[in-house]
């Protein structure tokens, strides 16, 4: 089963949950997790794993041989993105707007463009006691984070269960993250700005098809606003998680949850079953 864990905004305690699900299943079941929050991972702060292997990340991007160009401007029409513009006596490309898909080089009347390999980034992967972890990282200055994504979850795991932690927001790199999973967790906490957030992220895993559940976190501030829309559009909230002085002291010397304060494991646990209640009882509805 892939579970990701996303939020609508960030600072939600997203990786508090994400690092605390994982380490809870952990040696009951076999676990993964991929931490695709690829612009700032930090589930690592929190796991410390070793990491035994790294692999680079690269697009493709196109390189012209102005011997060939006639300057035929066909390029920067196919392209989508803005990243090739012809001059008069010149083609120029912007790497950082590149997304490698290959249609200037294709649709190039004289065949004047080649492509070379543009690193954006790096995936590691390692073991943090006991738990499979991968995470990517976006090379400094780089903007493009679907490719990194794509290819962190290349390492997920056909047998055992996944835990995906995704960049905060509603953005490309959330629907890359988020799409293909069982199910997905919304981090999120009861104020105006966390139920405004909230509510986007609810339409994005929607359009997904993925069914959803609500972690209520730093819960006792608000106006029970959040639980009024959850129970509206029958979002179950499936953790809630208090303003405490103590989890976030943990959370801030980088001590997983459920490392700081174990007696969390059960609730965690009681949580990763409520979710499978729920992708078994939506499976078996759409078989019948
Ligand atoms: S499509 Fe090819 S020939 Fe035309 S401007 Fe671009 S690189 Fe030059
Ligand atoms: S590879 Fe695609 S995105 Fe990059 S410059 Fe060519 S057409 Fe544009």
């Amino acid at each position: 089963m892939i579970v990701s864990v996303a939020s609508g905004k960030g600072g939600t305690g997203k990786t508090l949950v994400a690092t605390s699900l994982a380490l809870s299943l952990k040696g009951k079941y076999n676990v993964q997790l991929l931490d695709c929050d690829v612009e700032e991972p930090n589930d690592h702060v929190f796991l410390k794993p070793a990491f035994t292997h790294s692999e680079a990340v690269s697009i493709p991007i196109p390189k012209v041989d102005e011997e060939k160009c006639t300057y035929c401007g066909k390029c920067a029409e196919v392209c989508a993105y803005n990243a090739i513009a012809v001059m008069k006596q010149k083609v120029l490309v912007f790497p950082e707007l590149c997304h490698g898909c290959g249609a200037c080089s294709y649709l190039c009347p004289e065949r004047a463009i080649s492509e070379v390999g543009n690193e954006i980034g790096v995936i590691e992967t390692g073991y943090a006691d006991g738990l499979d972890f991968i995470h990517g990282k976006m090379a400094i200055g780089e903007a493009m984070a679907p490719p990194i994504i794509r290819q962190v979850k290349e390492h997920a795991s056909h047998q055992g269960t996944v835990i995906i932690d995704v960049s905060p927001g509603t953005s490309c790199p959330v629907v890359e993250a988020v799409k293909d999973s069982d199910f997905c967790l919304l981090v999120t906490e009861p104020t105006p700005f966390g139920l405004n957030d909230l509510i986007l992220a609810v339409a994005t895993v929607k359009e997904l098809n993925i069914p959803c559940g609500v972690i209520l976190n730093r819960a006792g501030v608000g106006d029970g606003k959040t639980e009024e829309y959850c129970q509206k559009e029958s979002i179950p909230i499936l953790l809630t998680i208090p303003l405490n002085t103590e989890i976030a002291g943990f959370y801030s010397r980088g001590i997983p949850l459920v490392e700081g304060l174990p007696q969390w494991k059960s609730s965690f646990l009681e949580l990763f079953d409520k979710i499978g209640e729920i992708v078994n009882e939506r499976s078996s509805d759409t078989e019948r």
